[in-house]
């Protein structure tokens, strides 16, 4: 079967067919990390977490590249607020936000690149900007001169430059030439984070380091571009721009992938109107399995609304996939049924349910009709329990559930596992370890991994900090 995606560059479901033979190079715009995570980023990670997920089980190698915007205007405005540093401010959530992509279960990326840790590769990409006329520099600020790439204007938006233009309410800088022109580089202001440049200290704009990122990890032309519909403009046209303007490639992704809007009961999520969920506050209700079900229950390009009755519907339709895991071990390992009349049948069912899944995570990863084939396998084992099904027949139908669950990400966690306090006092405990290692206190801290090993708690340390997981 050929998977298709639906790619937003061409407004059409395309083949997919990767670059690179075996390979599938793909990037996903990161937050901005000033607060916490919301909902919104919810849906969004794990959206690309499954589309992950079912080409590395179609057999793909998958790099997968997602940035963190170390440093920006809200990040700076925050860290003001609270009296810290910036860059404290940020370190501390993207702790935060990995934590809670782990919750949902969500895969850690190959590569996590940080904005501030690229300066030098911005600099260089907007020099060469300028040196192809594509940029200017005013009073310390460089700017991306957007009619010098008017041909390439519009890949996502369809819609030339005039139309935009005509419809959008535009500030009017008295330093851009075109009001549209954006920021490749700000000119520092007092009291913010700076780097040295050719034009005086400063620092990136926003979409320069998705661009230099993009092109530094996964090459000038990549496969899958990814993230939220809200980004398509500008973020996402002006990525394009820049790459393709530095290295006169394009596409500078072949398939653009863009997940659609959240809506709290029926409006738009805003913090203003007071409806507004940071994925830590619905996770105080429901486990994190719950949210990802109830994400998973709606295609990754429609819109979703959120609402805790939503939720709650959520909750016992995943209880009811727990529930057929639990028949499905159990007919698996027990004697089997001797009836060749009833196994046939029931093979013939099981293999209907497996290929319309397939089909529908063929179809643009419709993991809305795919689950919906879980309940009807639901439907068929309880029709067969008690029939003369062969050990080895449920034993396929438990391998082709487990599959599922793999690509959706989907596990069920024991009752021992999931109580909340348990994992804020593992977490608690790495936290104190933490301490311990930025005071070099290393025997202690070696102490505290040791025993929490015993416990049957393995703890894996990474360059964005511990991870941990219980084993055995
Ligand atoms: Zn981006």
């Amino acid at each position: 079967m050929v998977l298709k995606v639906y790619n937003t560059r061409t407004r059409r479901k395309e083949i997919f067919e990767p670059l690179r033979e075996g390979v599938v190079r793909m990037y996903v715009c990161g937050p901005t990390v000033y607060d916490l995570s919301h909902i919104g980023h919810a849906r969004s990670y794990v959206a690309f977490d499954v589309i992950r997920r079912y080409l590395e089980f179609k057999g793909y190698r998958v790099i997968y590249v997602q940035n963190f915007t170390d440093v920006d205007d809200k990040i700076i405005q925050r860290a003001k607020e609270l009296g810290v540093e910036p860059q404290e401010l940020a370190e501390r959530y993207i702790r935060e936000f990995l934590r809670d992509m782990d919750r949902l279960g969500i895969k850690r990326a190959t590569i996590y690149p940080r904005a501030t840790e690229h300066i030098e590769d911005m600099i260089k990409v907007i020099e060469g900007l300028i040196e192809k006329g594509h940029a200017y520099v005013v009073e310390g600020n460089v700017y991306f001169n957007i009619e010098s790439a008017r041909d390439r204007f519009g890949q996502l938006v369809h819609q030339s430059l005039d139309e935009m233009l005509d419809g959008a309410r535009v500030e009017i800088d008295p330093k851009k030439r075109n009001p549209k022109d954006f920021a490749l580089w700000k000119a520092a202001k007092e009291g913010e984070p700076w780097w040295d440049s050719p034009w005086g200290p400063g620092r990136p704009g926003w979409h320069i380091e998705c661009s230099t990122m993009s092109t530094k990890y996964l090459g000038e032309q990549f496969d899958i571009h990814g993230g939220g519909q809200d980004l398509i403009f500008p973020h996402h046209e002006a990525e394009i721009l820049q790459s393709e303007c530095y290295t006169g490639k394009s596409p500078m992704a072949r398939y653009w992938l863009h997940n659609g809007f959240v809506t709290i009961n029926k409006e738009k999520m805003s913090k203003s109107l007071g409806n507004f969920f940071t994925i830590r506050e619905i996770l105080k209700e429901y486990p994190p399995m719950v949210l990802r079900f109830f994400l998973l229950y709606t295609h990754y390009r429609s819109p979703i609304d959120f609402s805790w009755d939503h939720l709650k519907e959520a909750s016992s339709a995943y209880k009811r996939l727990k529930a057929l895991k639990e028949i499905l071990s159990r007919m698996a390992s027990g004697e089997g049924g001797k009836d060749s009349k009833d196994d046939k049948e029931f093979l013939k069912a099981l293999e209907e349910v497996e290929d319309e899944f397939f089909k529908a995570m063929d179809d643009d990863f419709n993991t809305r009709v795919a689950i919906a084939q879980l309940f009807r396998l639901d439907d068929i084992v309880r029709k067969y329990q008690d029939r003369g099904v062969r050990r080895k027949s449920w034993r396929r139908a438990r391998r082709f559930f487990n599959n599922a669950m793999r690509i959706l990400g989907l596990t069920f966690p024991r009752g021992r596992r999931s109580r909340g306090i348990e994992r804020e006092l593992i977490e608690l405990i790495l936290e104190v370890r933490e301490r311990a290692r930025k005071n070099k206190d290393f025997p202690l801290a070696d102490y505290i991994r040791e025993r929490l090993r015993e416990l049957n708690v393995v703890v894996e340390d990474t360059r964005e900090g511990p991870i941990w997981r219980f084993e055995g």
